[in-house]
């Protein structure tokens, strides 16, 4: 699915999207179920708290190719420094794929949305 056409059908019931391009995701806000609020009373996501699991995270095709690519620089990364750090690198770039991999196994057309 295209970028702005998922943003248009996402959109459609009046929610409000919101782009998170630093965790690589589009934030589907609704306020009930927002991990980043602390009371869950504000009227917007806090983008810098992003919880990975947040069922309010909506990933387009896109995104998943930059968790591969981030994951790909992350290893890249572990590969030149010691023990401790390498390992902390390379679980975070796993997490990453299977965030990639997640949306894989998820994703739907806007064809298959709109049927
Ligand atoms: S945790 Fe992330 S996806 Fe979830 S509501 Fe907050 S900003 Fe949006």
């Amino acid at each position: 699915m295209k970028h702005a056409l998922a943003r248009r059908h996402l959109a459609r019931d009046g929610s409000v999207l919101y782009d998170n391009p630093r965790a690589l995701l589009l934030c589907l806000f609704r306020s009930d179920r927002a991990p980043c609020q602390e009371d869950g009373r504000l009227s917007e996501p806090i983008l810098d708290r992003c919880v990975p699991d947040c069922g309010n995270i909506v990933r387009t095709d896109r995104h998943a190719v930059g968790l591969r690519e981030r994951a790909k620089e992350l290893e890249i990364e572990a590969s030149h420094v010691p023990g401790p750090l390498a390992q902390r690198g390379l679980a975070a770039a796993q997490k990453l794929r299977e965030q990639a991999d997640e949306h894989e196994r998820t994703r739907f057309t806007y064809e298959e949305a709109s049927s």
